[in-house]
């Protein structure tokens, strides 16, 4: 065996036994995806650190659903979610092929609950305004999980265990949400000061993440009064504990994007990796 084709065999064999990493991305405000900015940097810079994937599996925090369901059309639509932004954001469009396959075995995986293949859906802003950061060129199909609203995030944690099989075939699962988020309290001014119970929370969050104390996190409904104003609604939190549940024991964490950002929110964002 000559000295290439023994490294090919090492790299290939690497990739056949390390799980692809797992991401946990704050999105913040959709102006992102258009804007150059320390966040959109953060999230540039760490794919730059991993194995290209065979597909990208996003469980966004705009996309609640009764029941699951996982997109499976050949050529997802980039869906504009939002009002009142300018028009370069509604411009934006997101190319990237769907994987039916993949969504079809993703259906497979999942025992808990009977999930619907989606063909309205497509990706939304939770997944393209970060994905276009990432891999600009939309050249790596990319499928969405929805959120069923109807359940709680002991749930949504037993449910994502489910999806581990993923990491084995190099499918990249990104949770994109905020660990604190909270709209009705947001500024949009320059560099707003962020309050007390924001910084907190995110201490907390960073903490806990820290000693994998997955049971206080999923329960984040008794961790007191910055809790409460961080997550008013789960939506954008339920993306970090499908991110927890698929962390496995061999995996290092690293933080990136760890700043508050809109005064009531947090851009902290997560990887799971095996030693690459
Ligand atoms: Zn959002």
């Amino acid at each position: 065996m000559t000295q290439l084709s023994s490294l090919q065999r090492m790299v290939e064999d690497t990739s056949l036994t390390a799980q692809m990493p797992v991401l946990f991305v704050g999105h913040g405000n959709p102006m992102n995806a258009i804007e150059d900015n320390s966040f959109t940097q953060g999230w540039a810079k760490i794919v730059e650190k991993i194995p290209k994937p065979q597909a990208i599996l996003c469980i966004s925090a705009h996309w609640l659903t009764r029941g699951t369901r996982v997109t499976a059309m050949e050529m997802p639509k980039t869906i504009h979610d939002f009002y009142g932004f300018p028009k370069a954001l509604f411009d934006v469009d997101y190319p990237a092929p769907g994987t039916p396959q993949l969504a079809k075995e993703t259906q497979k995986l999942i025992t808990r609950t009977s999930v619907h293949l989606d063909h309205d859906w497509g990706l939304d802003h939770g997944t393209w305004s970060v994905l276009v950061k990432m891999y600009p060129d939309a050249n790596i199909p990319v499928f969405q999980l929805s959120l069923d609203r109807t359940k709680g995030a002991p749930y949504h944690y037993e449910l994502a265990k489910e999806l581990l099989e993923l990491r084995k075939k190099g499918v990249l699962i990104v949770g994109s949400g905020n660990i604190v988020h909270n709209l009705r309290m947001a500024s949009f001014a320059e560099n707003p000061t962020p309050y007390d119970w924001a910084i907190e929370f995110d201490e907390t969050a960073k903490n806990l993440i820290e000693k994998g104390d997955h049971r206080a996190l999923i329960h984040y409904d008794r961790l007191g009064k910055a809790a409460q104003l961080a997550i008013p609604t789960p939506d954008h939190y339920w993306p970090l504990i499908y991110t927890l549940a698929l962390k496995n024991k061999k995996d290092q964490l690293d933080f990136f994007n760890e700043e508050l950002a809109f005064a009531s929110g947090s851009m902290r964002s997560l990887i799971f990796s095996e030693k690459y």
